[in-house]
């Protein structure tokens, strides 16, 4: 176990021994065995660990204790919008009407669950001032591709097939070329202007009778407001093209901007990321779609509809034939959206609305506070979020961002997004959300001080870091290739970390 620390114990397969079992049945039948086909039965046992309760349970809580999450620590993962999670929306999400309904359940047994869904997609239409929502997809990416995808129905469906481009920033999420591409289109990165905004000129010049849309993130992942937006739709509807948002950024604008009346045709939600639920280790999301009035034949089905007698069902497959079809099975990650749902509801327009003021004013707070430490290469008022970058440090000492990074973890701190957006150099995304307190922000701020002064003193402490992890620092171009997730029993010379 060469790259572990003290904390990482062996795994359960290794401490297992033969006969210790855990878990009996009760009072099993005298013929169970019978039961079963002789085809269908073991001949030797299961290759299981066996242990006591008492010991599997502490293995397990153990290791719980080794991760890092927004219920342990400050999470400032900027463009994640890692906000605590109030407790109440998880009650929500278990009330047994909405966990145990049964996906295929008939629409009059769920009438509780499609009011809901009904509801959410009536309030996420009123906060992004879209016409309509469709809260299938599985998370934003998939929400790009559901907006694209109807983008592209409602070129074909005018006869209009030239269109074949896709326009995007250079600072863009690296989902928007990737479901430009997918949906078969060419994406044309257009490069940033030098205050960090859209460079208007350069989308003029690149706009024309082949865009089909443009992908715009409204704050910018340099977490920017992008101060010339009407301009730019404008010109994008003047291409005969659509405008897409990507509304990853929500958390900054709530109540202050609505993307639907400023123009933009198309948007998605991480509800994941502005409305709350736990995520970050790749559980689920849910990324709704709001459309103007132009896209609205092409939403996938099924729609959540309401009856004029007040009950609700689902849109029968093939009613609408304009629907660009399914994105996914069933109505939507169904759990997540009875978060957004309870947490809308907890907060209501104006509550929505301080959620925003309060995460713009904590990452403006922290941007002040390492302004003298640290670069900002967009030194104007912030969104939520704000890039510092390590390059002059970089220059004088030698330590990069990844090393203050890693160093962070040594402090206690989830690191920020590093060397996100791609353009800026040495850069942090550094998004502390609206659940911080000022002493939260400012730890964190000192954090960061004190390590840019070991940067000076001591550089080999920092770039040794972490030095308190149970793992130290891996490579990371093999741990991401060739990840070794899976335990096997080894022999002889074989040790469990080759090198
Ligand atoms: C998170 C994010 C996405 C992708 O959303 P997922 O829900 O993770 O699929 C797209 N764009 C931006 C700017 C993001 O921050």
């Amino acid at each position: 176990m060469s790259v572990t620390g003290t904390r990482l114990q062996p795994t359960i397969f290794e401490r297992g021994r033969d006969g210790r079992g855990g878990g009996k049945i009760p009072h099993p039948p005298k013929d169970a065995l019978d039961r079963i086909p002789a085809s269908a039965r073991r001949t030797t046992s299961p290759a299981l660990p066996e242990m006591n309760e008492p010991d599997v349970v502490r293995h397990y809580v153990n290791l719980s204790q080794l991760n890092y999450a927004v219920d342990t620590g400050f999470y400032p993962l900027g463009s994640c919008t890692m906000k605590f999670n109030p407790k109440l929306n998880e009650w929500a999400a278990r009330l047994p009407g909405f966990a145990n309904l049964h996906p295929l359940a008939p629409d009059a047994t769920a009438q509780g669950t499609l009011q809901m869904l009904f509801e959410l997609e009536t309030a996420l239409a009123e906060i992004s001032g879209m016409r309509a929502v469709t809260l299938q997809p599985a998370a934003g990416a998939q929400g790009e591709l559901t907006g694209i995808l109807m983008v592209r129905a409602y070129h074909r469906s005018r006869g209009d097939t030239a269109r074949d481009q896709v326009l995007v920033p250079d600072s863009s999420h690296g989902t928007n070329p990737a479901t430009a591409s997918m949906a078969g289109y060419t994406t044309v990165t257009i490069p940033s202007a030098a205050d960090g905004g859209v460079d208007l000129d350069a989308f003029r010049a690149a706009l024309g009778p082949r865009t089909a849309a443009v992908m715009i993130t409204n704050p910018s992942t340099l977490g920017l407001f992008e101060a010339r937006i009407g301009e730019l739709l404008d010109a994008v509807h003047a291409a005969g093209a659509l405008a897409y948002m990507d509304g990853a950024n929500l958390n900054a604008i709530l109540g202050r901007f609505k993307p639907g009346e400023a123009g933009f045709d198309v948007m998605h939600f991480n509800v994941h990321k502005t409305f709350s639920t736990p995520h970050g280790g790749g559980g689920p999301g849910a990324g709704p779609v709001g459309v103007r009035e132009t896209l609205l034949p092409f939403l996938p089905e099924p729609r959540v509809l309401r009856e004029p007698d007040g009950t609700y069902r689902l849109e029968r497959t093939g009613e609408r034939p304009t629907s660009i079809g399914r994105m996914r099975s069933f109505a939507g990650n169904t759990g997540v959206l009875v978060r957004a749902y309870a947490y809308i509801r907890a907060h209501g327009g104006s509550g929505l609305r301080e959620v925003s003021d309060d995460a713009v004013l904590a990452a403006n707070y922290l941007k002040s506070r390492l302004a003298g430490t640290y670069d900002i290469p967009h030194d104007r008022a912030c969104k939520h979020e704000f890039v510092a970058s390590a390059a002059t440090l970089k220059k004088q000492t030698g330590v990069r961002t990844l090393d203050i990074a890693k160093r962070l973890i040594d402090y206690g701190y989830h690191p920020p997004t590093i060397y996100f957006p791609l353009i800026v150099e040495e850069g942090m995304l550094i998004e502390p959300t609206e659940t911080e307190s000022v002493e939260t922000l400012d730890a964190f701020a000192d954090a960061l001080i004190a390590i840019a002064a070991e940067a000076e003193t001591t550089p080999d402490l920092v770039t040794g870091a972490p030095h308190t992890a149970p793992v130290r620092r891996l490579d990371e171009a093999t741990a991401a290739r060739h990840p070794n997730l899976r335990w096997r029993a080894m022999r002889g010379a074989e040790t469990p970390c080759p090198d």
